[in-house]
């Protein structure tokens, strides 16, 4: 097996263009896993390790992050959860600390598990992937037509990813995951929610539900044309049909980790629950200005805690597995 080192992203891209079969490798959490259980044997591995713009982020011009892939979710947590809140709490959720400093979403994003962390809040905050190829050059993927079905994206095989860009978060941002344990484990089901309140609506993201992360359409309709933006009441029915909706969003399938119905059940009680903490996140500062201000709702810490009791908080808000 050959091991390719470049040390810059125009020679991992020549590189890629060379051996379209080699696999690059950032992290190595998946990687290294495969190769040890033998689920792949690859004639050449592309370590990108040494191309250092692969491990920057940087505030661009049109106001978004373009967060490099291979940034760690350990450098996410630190260095950007206060804009990305609904990605740094999925990043806190996946694996272990040691996990956290090798691990990278640009690895979540090139493995494309259904199950991968980083896929819902990506989803939800309508970010984009860019993949670069030495031929025909950069392209921009929506987010939603990145995952193509289990562990297949839209790279093609002389592309890699450059990075993800998003904007900074707009509004409250949350992430659930309902696992069997709390640290080291695969999602059962996840779901991220993205509120956006300057434009009046909001962004879903389901995860390990569906052969594919995938946002739950209707849902997010149903939320743009009943939750009421100016006042900020909340009818006690409306978290329970976003749940309904996102659930009929899903098409889960019963394996070892959890049954289709269960993973259908979980999917409804996660929306519901970050939709009514994220709301009331979001009213908790006091109502907004004008019709185009939005609420001045404050962005919660990520990961950080969630007052219990909250007023006009049904269910307690509190982590979930996972
Ligand atoms: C113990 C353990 C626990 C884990 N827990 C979780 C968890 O809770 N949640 C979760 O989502 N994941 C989890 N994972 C899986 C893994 O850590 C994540 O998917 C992580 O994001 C992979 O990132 P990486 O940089 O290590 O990727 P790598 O292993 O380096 O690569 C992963 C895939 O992406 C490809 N790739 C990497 N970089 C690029 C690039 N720039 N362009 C194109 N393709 C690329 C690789 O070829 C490979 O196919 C766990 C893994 C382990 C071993």
């Amino acid at each position: 097996m050959d091991f390719l080192r470049p040390a810059t992203w125009a020679e991992a891209l020549e590189a890629k263009a060379e051996r379209p079969g080699a696999v690059p490798v950032q992290g190595g959490t998946d990687v290294m896993v495969e190769l040890n259980f033998d689920v792949r044997r690859p004639d050449a591995l592309l370590d990108l390790n040494r191309v250092a713009a692969l491990g920057e982020w940087s505030a661009e011009e049109d106001g978004r992050l373009r967060v490099g892939a291979g940034v760690t979710y350990a450098r996410l947590i630190a260095e950007l959860g206060d804009r990305l809140p609904g990605l740094a709490q999925a990043a806190r959720t996946v694996g272990s600390p040691q996990i956290r400093n090798r691990g990278t979403v640009g690895g979540n994003l090139g493995a494309a598990s259904p199950a991968g962390d980083g896929h819902p809040p990506l989803l939800a905050a309508g970010a984009e992937i860019e993949v670069e190829s030495a031929a025909r050059g950069v392209r921009m993927i929506p987010a939603e037509e990145f995952y193509l079905g289990v562990k297949r994206s839209a790279l093609e095989p002389d592309e890699l990813i450059r990075a993800f860009w998003t904007r900074p978060a707009g509004g409250p941002q949350y992430f659930s995951k309902v696992g069997t344990r709390n640290a080291m484990v695969i999602a059962v089901c996840s779901f991220a929610l993205a509120l956006h309140p300057a434009e009046r609506r909001a962004g879903t993201g389901i995860g390990s539900a569906a052969p594919t992360p995938r946002r739950a359409v209707a849902a997010e309709e149903f939320l743009a044309a009943e939750l009421d933006w100016d006042t900020g009441r909340l009818d006690p029915g409306l978290p329970r049909r976003f749940g309904e909706l996102a659930a009929g969003a899903a098409s889960p399938i019963d394996d070892v980790r959890g049954t289709a119905a269960y993973r259908r059940h979980a999917v409804a009680v996660l929306a519901r629950r970050t939709l009514t903490w994220a709301w009331h996140d979001l009213w908790a500062a006091g109502p907004h200005e004008g019709p185009h201000d939005g609420p001045r709702g404050r962005v919660r810490r990520p990961g950080g805690p969630v007052a219990p009791g909250d007023p006009g908080d049904p269910e307690k808000p509190r982590r979930e597995a996972g």
